[in-house]
């Protein structure tokens, strides 16, 4: 099964792509983690990168599409994929969409973890505080620029995914193991 994790910076993706990839085998393709890793191991890319994210704006539609679709090639993808942190804008979205059916891959489900977006600035800080800093772009002034970016450019894929009947919203207030097992009934039922 092919899943999208979606929502703004700080929803909870990664911790319920963490969950899905424990009890469902799938592997989570976080598009933030593989620019990260860039950075660590001092890439050309990495160094264009960081500059971007530290400033909470997108890396390019091109270099994104490209990344995952050479990631999708890794044998470990066959099983399904979460991804999270892509698609992040239309483009992506169309892409993803090309490469999979050229791939014949299916997309299973789009869940959307909806937040209050006043919530947000307080658990990034509390995750800043928890990683000792370890994101450079973990903090409020970089927080307000990452969810403006959100809404011009990576809010509109949701009515592109609920158009094709795709989408599902789960309510990201609750707790984890609410959420989580939202997402595990979700699942279910497109099983
Ligand atoms: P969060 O989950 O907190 O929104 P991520 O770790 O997913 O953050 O991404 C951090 C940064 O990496 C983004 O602000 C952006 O600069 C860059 N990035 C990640 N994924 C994409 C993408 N699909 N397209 C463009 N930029 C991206």
């Amino acid at each position: 099964m092919n899943i999208i994790l979606f929502g703004p910076p700080g929803a909870g993706k990664g911790t319920q792509a963490e969950i899905l990839v424990r009890e469902r085998g799938l592997v989570q393709l976080s598009t933030g983690d593989m620019l990260r890793s860039a950075i660590a191991a001092g890439s050309e890319l990495g160094m264009q990168a960081k500059a971007i994210m530290d400033a909470g704006e997108l890396v390019s539609d091109d270099i994104m599409i490209g990344m995952i679709a050479e990631r999708m090639e890794g044998a470990d993808c066959a099983g399904g994929v979460i991804l999270d942190g892509f698609p992040r804008t239309v483009a992506q979205a169309q892409a993803l969409d090309a490469m999979f059916a050229d791939k014949g891959i299916s997309l299973d489900s789009v869940i959307e973890i909806a937040v209050d977006e006043t919530a947000l600035f307080a658990r990034i800080e509390k995750r800043a505080a928890e990683t000792g800093g370890a994101r450079s772009d973990d903090n409020a002034e970089v927080l307000k620029a990452r969810l403006k970016v959100y809404h011009e450019n990576t809010a509109p894929v949701l009515p592109y995914y609920k158009d094709k009947g795709q989408l599902v919203s789960i309510d990201g207030m609750q707790t984890v193991e609410e959420v989580s097992s939202q997402i595990a009934s979700c699942l279910d039922s497109v099983a």
